[in-house]
């Protein structure tokens, strides 16, 4: 298992935990978009082999509902398991029930903290790509801060970055962040099924999915190119 394969060349930490001295780390992150089953079948998981992590719960899931009674156990386990629990924030929805997005963050926090009982200490945006004005917000760390790492990794449609990946394994970067969704993991859905749901569920997205991509094999390209002619 890729987790296991980690432990034995990082400590593994979440983010209420990275050291503050120049020690090596890496930070263990999961965005619960989906499933809050299969985050805690993922925290079992970790627990049994010794790792502990970040989960990150969105209050305004379209997937799970955090107001229900399972929810709330589900969270509290996954605490007790030993995570640290986080806000994945989503701005979009607090012009929903609002004034503005810090009152809209704030609030979701008292609501996160009273459900496990203690400070949450960590935040991640639903939507990084966006504007993001909770980078450097006092008193919390933002997991999509890029000061706390130097080589991001994520799972994003469980379709690796095969370069990044690389280099993770390759144990060369001090202070990596990882990314896994739960979701992504659960069961023995392959990565071929999970693109075809992709394209065919959310054909916007892939639209601008696929020109990105066919923008970074260009910009590659011509990156190649010119220094070959140099
Ligand atoms: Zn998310």
């Amino acid at each position: 298992m890729l987790i296991e394969y980690l432990k034995q060349n990082y400590m593994i930490v979440p983010f209420s935990e990275i050291p503050k001295e120049d020690t090596p780390y890496l930070v263990l992150r999961h965005d619960v978009d989906l499933s809050l089953v299969a985050a805690l079948k993922m925290a079992k998981t970790e627990h049994k082999i010794g790792i502990r992590s970040s989960y990150f719960i969105l209050l305004s899931s379209n997937n799970y509902n955090c107001f229900n009674g399972e929810s709330i156990s589900i969270i509290r386990q996954i605490c007790e398991l030993g995570h640290e629990i986080g806000l994945h924030y989503d701005t979009r929805q607090y012009k929903c029930y609002a004034h503005n997005d810090i009152y809209g963050l704030k609030l979701e926090l008292q609501v996160l903290e009273s459900i496990i009982g203690r400070k949450v200490h960590s935040i991640s945006s639903h939507a990084p790509k966006g504007p993001n004005s909770f980078l450097e917000l006092s008193g919390y760390v933002n997991a999509d801060n890029s000061k706390s790492r130097d080589i991001y990794v994520h799972d994003s449609r469980k379709l690796w970055t095969a370069v990044s990946l690389s280099i993770l394994l390759s144990n060369s970067k001090k202070r990596p962040q990882l990314l896994i969704h739960p979701c992504h993991w659960e069961g023995k859905t392959d990565p071929r099924t999970k693109l075809r749901r992709f394209l065919v569920e959310e054909p916007f997205q892939s639209l601008l999915w696929l020109l990105y991509k066919v923008r970074t094999l260009f910009i590659r390209i011509l990156s190649t190119h010119e220094s070959c002619e140099n």
